[in-house]
């Protein structure tokens, strides 16, 4: 039988404060027509609509923000990735705010949401995006390639000077659930000397140790332990999976990443999609 488009059964929910205004949030997932993609409405503007789409791209370093005529929603990643983590290819996101809430900075509670939601099947073919060509981007000691593979694979590798990180790689395919045991739960983290100056600068105003993994020069700060032992190369690959959900639909190729982040990730994104010859849009 052919692989048929997806949405939620029901709408689901979280409220939560944003992790660089603070300002707390609400976002309704809604049950979302074939086709739709994820569509992010702001209810605090007359639902004015923002697609999840490589076109709405906003250059932003520490998370991914998407803008339409200057409306922005900032921080969808995690959300991304746990939307497409699950299966769901029609959402609308509506949201009263400019951030998505951060929650326990992984995509844990959204994944919980997801599912509670429950999955509904369109009548409308599933595409997917093949790759047929790599593509690679670099930047000094930082790359990442996209080439073609007949499965949805990850291999992310990391490295920081820190002696709960050091050299840390992880390889995912993404199949049967992977996303949900693999990668939905690693938080995302930061170093205590990095607060300060990115405070300075208007961000991370809403982290907590709640919301983060914080690192001080010889350990964590956290009470509780760490969820995976590499956690920290697992939410990169989260990150990365959830900047590559912008594309739209599940995609046919293996992906490697060394020291990559936002940035890079999008403009993989770009470059690929500036080159006909490099993918196909095809049914199941
Ligand atoms: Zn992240």
């Amino acid at each position: 039988m052919m692989p048929l488009q997806t949405t939620i059964s029901y709408t689901g929910e979280v409220s939560g404060v944003g992790l660089h205004t603070g300002a707390e949030v609400r976002a309704v997932l809604n049950p979302a027509p074939a086709f739709t993609g994820v569509v992010f409405r702001r209810t605090d503007l007359d639902g004015f609509e923002i697609p999840a789409s490589p076109l709405h791209v906003a250059h932003v370093s520490y998370a991914t923000a998407l803008v339409s005529r200057g409306v922005m929603v900032a921080t969808v990643e995690h959300l991304l990735a746990a939307i497409r983590g699950c299966g769901i290819d029609n959402v609308y996101v509506d949201i009263d705010g400019m951030e998505v809430p951060i929650l326990d900075g992984s995509s844990k509670v959204f994944v919980d949401v997801l599912r509670r939601a429950g999955t509904a099947v369109l009548h409308a073919p599933r595409r997917h995006l093949r790759i047929k060509k790599k593509i690679e981007v670099a930047d000094a000691s930082k790359h990442i390639a996209i080439e073609p593979s007949d499965r949805y694979s990850l291999d992310c590798t990391i490295e920081f000077s820190h002696p709960l990180i050091g050299h840390q790689r992880v390889e995912v395919e993404i199949s049967n659930g992977a996303f949900e045991r693999e990668l939905a739960a690693a938080r995302t983290f930061g170093f205590l000397d990095w607060d300060e100056p990115l405070r300075k600068k208007g961000l991370i105003r809403g982290s907590s140790l709640e919301n983060a993994i914080v690192l001080s020069a010889e350990g964590m700060i956290n009470p509780e332990p760490l969820r995976f032992r590499d956690e920290f190369v697992r939410h990169k690959a989260l990150d990365l999976f959830g900047d590559l959900a912008l594309l739209g639909m599940p995609i046919k190729g293996h992906v490697t990443a060394f020291r990559a982040g936002h940035a890079l990730h999008n403009a993989l994104v770009s470059k690929l999609l500036r080159d006909p010859e490099a993918w196909a849009i095809l049914e199941d």
